[in-house]
């Protein structure tokens, strides 16, 4: 697995760069825009150009955006659904502006069940994709569906939930479609990421249901709440319920070597990404010792 962080892109994307190799990621994710408005300056050109040849040259891949807190797809208000739509192409599109491989969005909500939720959620996943990449003439990236952590009415608790959203988007002829998983909401959702069995389990359960082929992301969080308590609080890396454990037992389980791990840490720039970074790499490294 590579390993990574959410890395801030206001300071300008030569900042970027620069922050991302000071604290050893591999591969990154980046807001497209501000991830709590519904519209945002364009991206320059140019300045993504350079951006994506940095990353190149510095062999940091793959990239990731993550979309904008405010949409959602599951949404029962079609005000609120078709802004959301529209708010998701322009995040494509940003996203393939800057040659992301992949765009992640989280689910919203199911307000009247999950069989409903997952059919809105496709249905708009598909509308946004297919309006971005019209007339493209870019590789576009994949929409990756995020977990969440199951508080209230929120959407993509489980793997069964995110499967038949998958499933959908994929019965209308989208192939571009597949999965970010956090760590933090699986477990404060009430799946155990603790040990080697669990992990396994997980696997066994995603591969399944969606194709491992379509799990890109991890997101490497660690939970201050207890299993199933549907708190969303990231922790450092072995400072939450999860656990060292649960970290040695993720890079120790071998069908997961295709995926990018990338931590979203609270704290302390520069401290929070490296300090994280480096246990991650302890745990890989003595994963794969003999
Ligand atoms: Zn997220
Ligand atoms: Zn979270």
């Amino acid at each position: 697995m590579r390993i990574g962080a959410h890395v801030r892109v206001a300071d300008g994307y030569d900042a970027a760069v620069a922050y991302a190799l000071e604290v050893g990621c591999e591969c990154i994710q980046v807001f497209g825009k501000s991830p709590r408005m519904w519209a945002g300056p364009p991206i320059d050109p140019g300045a993504a150009e350079r951006f994506s040849a940095s990353l190149t040259e510095v062999a940091i891949t793959p990239l990731f955006t993550h979309a904008a807190y405010l949409i959602n797809l599951g949404s029962t208000d079609e005000a609120m659904w078709h802004r959301s739509v529209l708010a998701l192409a322009d995040e494509i599109a940003r996203a393939s502006v800057l040659h992301a491989d992949g765009v992640v969005v989280h689910m919203g909500t199911a307000p009247d069940g999950p069989q409903a939720a997952a059919s809105r959620v496709a249905d708009g996943a598909v509308l946004a994709w297919n309006a971005a990449t019209a007339g493209l003439g870019l590789p576009a990236p994949a929409v990756l569906l995020e977990n969440a952590a199951g508080a209230g009415r929120s959407f993509g608790r489980d793997v069964a939930q995110i499967a038949a959203t998958v499933e959908a988007v994929r019965s209308q002829g989208v192939d571009a479609v597949g999965v970010c998983f956090d760590t933090c909401h699986a477990f404060a959702a009430g799946i155990d990421l603790r040990g080697h069995d669990e992990w396994s389990e997980f696997v066994d359960d995603l591969d399944h249901r969606i194709g491992l082929n379509r799990l890109q992301v991890i997101h490497a969080n660690d939970c201050s709440g207890g299993l199933g308590e549907r708190r969303d609080r990231h922790a450092w890396i072995g400072d939450g319920g999860i656990g060292e454990s649960g970290f040695a037992a993720m890079f120790a389980e071998p069908r997961l070597g295709h995926v990018a791990a990338i931590l979203e840490m609270p704290g302390q720039m520069p401290l929070k990404d490296s300090e994280n970074l480096a246990r991650l790499r302890r745990l890989r490294d003595a994963a794969s010792a003999p």
